[in-house]
């Protein structure tokens, strides 16, 4: 139903004066469908990574340093800074022999090395899905291997993974950069990805690596992660059926970026919007169907959030609408994990870092 054929005969312009208060007739009468699509928001990385921080400040307390953003989300990390936590970019800020996390993003060998070198108590709160690309970046530099890395500059993880081997990684973002390397079909080469890519922009590249240098290798299980993979493919599926597309996350997100940039490109009205305070009312402009997902780093509160306001707002109504099931779940870092209560112990209560 359109907002036109919607409306009865009387329901002019004329009648209703603008066609501000028109669409408010709409709204009041017949409201907006919100689709909310699941998966959607926190990932078990995120999980385990902000899970394991809560813990740290359970059992240390502060201060309590964080190499990084814990994860890509404005609110995550704004919370956690209230409630005491220092964020860093430069471990050099770190005092010595302070308590000091790596985030869900990961770190190089070299910070690795500088906080052993200042004595810090680092807890390693990294992905396990990128610790298996650093892994296989690893194993190919240690078997002669050139690797290209599809990613995106700057980005934590790229910085993390690359510092595995940087003498024998190059990083491309476009296919212009593939078109540019200087290898030849004798190279022994091999290609990994970060893991928060567009599936399909991803594929491109790698197709066109592959037509360059048909010799190239490839990870033995993709890069890019589950999570990433699923929130993609519900938007796609689903945003057929609207006509806006809201994602909440951060502008850092990488993975909450490349969900807004599905929408645009079915040719849909799409944001990526930090919380409910962000959303203009010239969005809704002939909007019926409003799909509402969230980034792997996005908390389910702000989502919640938006759902109220368009409920209030836009006399919206709420559809589940789930294209797959999640059960993924990550350990704790382990000096994070709860202390075994079965087997009677004398150790210090307090877990050794
Ligand atoms: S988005 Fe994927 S790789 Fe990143 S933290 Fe979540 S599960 Fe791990």
């Amino acid at each position: 139903m359109t907002i036109s054929n919607a409306l009865p005969n009387a329901a002019s312009t004329t009648k209703f004066g603008s066609a501000l208060e028109c669409r408010a007739f709409f709204w009041f009468n017949y409201g907006v469908k919100i689709i909310l699509a699941n998966p959607r928001g926190f990932c078990a990385g995120v999980n385990m990574a902000v899970d394991g921080l809560e813990r740290a400040l359970e059992l240390y307390g502060t201060p309590l340093y964080l190499f990084h953003e814990i994860v890509h989300n404005h609110h995550v990390v704004r919370t956690f800074r209230e409630r005491g936590v220092t964020f860093v970019e430069d471990l050099a800020e770190v005092p010595e022999g302070a308590i000091v996390l790596f985030s869900a993003h990961g770190v190089s060998p070299e910070v690795r090395q500088l906080a052993r070198t200042r004595r810090l108590k680092a807890i390693d709160a990294t992905c396990p899905l990128v610790t298996k690309v650093h892994n296989e970046a690893v194993r190919f530099a240690d078997a002669g291997y050139q690797i290209v890395l599809v990613g995106h500059e700057g980005h934590d993880e790229v910085i993390g993974t690359m510092g595995e081997a940087p003498q024998s990684i190059v990083l491309v973002e476009d296919i212009e950069d593939v078109q540019a390397l200087p290898f030849t079909t004798e190279t022994k080469l091999a290609y990994l990805t970060q893991t928060t890519l567009s599936v399909d922009d991803a594929q491109r590249i790698i197709d066109a690596l592959k037509e360059r240098f048909p010799q190239i290798v490839g990870p033995p299980r993709e890069d890019i992660c589950y999570a990433t993979q699923n929130r993609q493919e519900a938007v796609r599926i689903l945003a057929k059926e609207a006509d806006l597309v809201l994602v909440l996350g951060s502008q850092n997100s990488s993975n909450s970026q490349r969900l807004a940039e599905i929408g645009r490109t079915m040719g849909k009205g799409a944001y990526l919007i930090d919380d409910v305070s962000e959303v203009k009312s010239d969005w809704f402009t002939g909007v019926e169907t409003v799909l509402v997902t969230a980034g792997a780093s996005a908390p389910e509160w702000v989502v919640q959030d938006l759902v109220s306001h368009l409920k209030q707002n836009y006399n919206a109504e709420v559809e589940l609408r789930s294209i797959k099931q999640e059960n993924v779940r990550f350990a704790l870092p382990k000096e994070l994990r709860p202390a075994r209560t079965a087997a009677p112990s004398t150790a210090a209560t307090t877990p050794s870092l």
